[in-house]
């Protein structure tokens, strides 16, 4: 059963003469991770935005759980969707039990159910929280943002997990941990992931299906790892 459909997907920039995406037709498995690849401007991030409804598609449609995403409204789809950007993209005047608590809050959820919920995903994430809780992104490494990110992203326990290039930013060597740790967390929350990157081989070790985009956002090849590697 396909948590994500993407049906004849289109977006044409305004004042833009050719498709940033051309229609793409893809779904997304429930509980899968699937990793969209391709090089810079072929329209990964403007497919990842979409499925979010920060940015309206031309054509086609979206259907997000069984629902077209233009009928969710803005709660439902923060109540749906966790979304990691590179650098975590914190809010810098905000704590990290803050930051964390960013969507729990808008939804309503009382003061203590929040602050619970930031330190249950600080330590998911491999932060301690009594050392973390009150500091500010600042005082953090990146790698340690990027980790507040998805603890953030996954505040509301969303089903699904859109992320861009949450790894980019990071140095090779904490990037492979990262990976391992995305990875065993992922074993424990089981969500539906879209994750777009440039690195084949983070999307050879992530993906249960690899997304190949082309020039123009086309979708050139979607398949399993071993498959897109052999063809
Ligand atoms: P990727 O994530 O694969 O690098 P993007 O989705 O960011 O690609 O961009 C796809 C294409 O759309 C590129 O040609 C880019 O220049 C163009 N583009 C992206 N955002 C905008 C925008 N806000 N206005 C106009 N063109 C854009
Ligand atoms: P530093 O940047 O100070 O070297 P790291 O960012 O390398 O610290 O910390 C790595 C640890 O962070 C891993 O052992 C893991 O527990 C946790 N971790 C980091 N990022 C994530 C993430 N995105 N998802 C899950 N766990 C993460």
């Amino acid at each position: 059963e396909n948590m994500i459909v993407l049906e004849a997907v289109e977006k044409v920039y305004p004042g833009s003469t050719s498709p940033a995406v051309e229609r793409l037709d893809m779904s997304i498995p429930r509980g899968e991770i699937v990793m969209l690849i391709g090089p810079s401007g072929c329209g990964k991030t403007t497919t990842l935005k979409m499925m979010n409804r920060l940015i309206e598609p031309t054509g086609g449609r979206i259907i997000l759980d069984g629902d077209d995403v233009t009928d969710v409204n803005g709660d439902q789809l923060r109540r749906k969707i966790g979304y990691v950007i590179q650098q975590g993209g914190l809010f810098p005047h905000y704590s990290i039990a803050d930051n964390i608590g960013v969507v729990p809050k808008m939804l309503g959820w009382d003061k203590n159910r929040i602050k619970e919920r930031a330190d249950e995903l600080l330590h998911l994430v491999g932060l301690e929280p009594s050392t973390y809780r009150d500091r500010y992104p600042r005082q953090l490494s990146g790698g340690q943002q990027q980790r507040v990110g998805v603890a953030r992203a996954l505040a509301a326990d969303p089903p699904v997990m859109l992320m861009d290039e949450p790894f980019g930013a990071i140095d090779p060597i904490t990037r492979d941990r990262l990976q391992d740790e995305f990875l065993e967390i992922q074993r424990t929350v089981g969500k539906t992931i879209c994750f777009v990157t440039h690195d084949l081989q983070e999307a050879v070790k992530l993906g249960d299906r690899i997304a190949v985009f082309g020039t123009g956002g086309r979708l050139a090849q979607y398949d399993a790892p071993d498959t897109v590697l052999t063809a």
